[in-house]
């Protein structure tokens, strides 16, 4: 077994992800992960950063896909025995353009967004070893969103006392209701993404109050970020930063040191703990 560390960037074959495994290349003192759920795209990114004199290795990783969730998770636990740094960065978002139904929006965005980034919480936290770094890639449109919501579900969601499963629930009933033609009667705002991110910003939350309680002492850190507007497929060109850029502040989590005890359980944008 390697005692090398290791870091895992999910969805790194292009966009924000590819520009922190290339980060992360040369700055994390171990061994840096480029993941892809298309192994093609996967290797023709590695071999990108390689023109570049990086190194970064490949796994196969499709978020939506718990047995290729948990080959990553029995690879690592093999190889390394555990992980030390975790970027949940894959996501997805339909164009404003797009015509597919609600409803259909409702269920693939949050079905990747919330529920594939869940899976892979599940399966790889209880590998993190101590010191180790989680980031989940939010947005600050899961705040516009949260403002969005009814008094009575911005009540839930800034809970601390929320749990996952009731998390869970909110989110497997807004897909629902999407169905119904009654989310925005039951309180939801009008967008699919933002409703997922509430998820994302909410299951960190939920996740780092939990390894205060379960696991003290072992120093590990995990927040929540978003990573500004950035030129990628996903927020086309006119957005305002590059990816490098939309980089940083994930970057800036995955490699907070040692000596850090914060931020943990937040929500960043721009290097700086936002309100919930
Ligand atoms: P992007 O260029 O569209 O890249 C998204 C990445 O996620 C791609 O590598 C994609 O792989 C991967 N992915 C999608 N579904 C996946 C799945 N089921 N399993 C594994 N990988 C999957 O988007 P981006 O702008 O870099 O976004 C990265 C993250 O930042 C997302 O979580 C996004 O919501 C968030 N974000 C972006 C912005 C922005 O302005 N760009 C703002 C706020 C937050 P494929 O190539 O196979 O599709």
């Amino acid at each position: 077994m390697s005692n090398v560390p290791v870091a895992v960037v999910t969805g790194s074959n292009k966009g924000i992800g590819l520009a922190i495994v290339r980060a992360l290349c040369k700055q994390f003192p171990g061994d840096v992960y480029l993941t892809s759920r298309d192994p093609g795209r996967g290797q023709a990114a590695v071999a990108q950063l390689q023109q570049e004199g990086l190194r970064p290795l490949f796994h196969q990783l499709d978020i939506d896909d718990l047995q290729s969730i948990r080959a990553l998770r029995d690879f690592l636990k093999e190889k390394y025995g555990g992980l030390n740094v975790l970027v949940n960065n894959a996501g997805i978002a339909f164009k404003v353009q797009d015509t597919t139904p609600f409803a259909i929006q409702a269920e693939v965005t949050l079905k990747t967004n919330f529920f594939g980034t869940r899976n892979v919480c599940t399966e790889l936290l209880p590998l993190m070893k101590p010191y180790g770094r989680v980031v989940n890639v939010s947005s600050m449109v899961s705040s516009s969103a949260l403002g969005g919501c009814s008094q009575e579900l911005q009540q839930k969601f800034r809970s601390d006392a929320i749990t996952e499963e009731e998390l869970v629930q909110l989110m497997t009933k807004f897909v629902e209701d999407t169905k119904k033609g009654i989310h925005q009667k039951e309180g939801w705002p009008n967008t699919a993404y933002g409703v997922s991110k509430i998820g994302v910003t909410v299951l960190s939350r939920i996740q780092a109050r939990l390894l205060n309680e379960q696991r003290k002492g072992e120093h590990i850190l995990l927040n929540a970020c978003c990573p500004g507007w950035v030129r990628t497929d996903m927020a086309g060109p006119k957005a305002t930063k590059s990816p490098e850029e939309g980089a940083e502040t994930p970057v800036y989590l995955a490699l907070l040191p040692s000596t850090a005890d914060a931020p943990h359980g937040q929500f960043v944008s721009n290097k700086t703990v936002k309100p919930w």
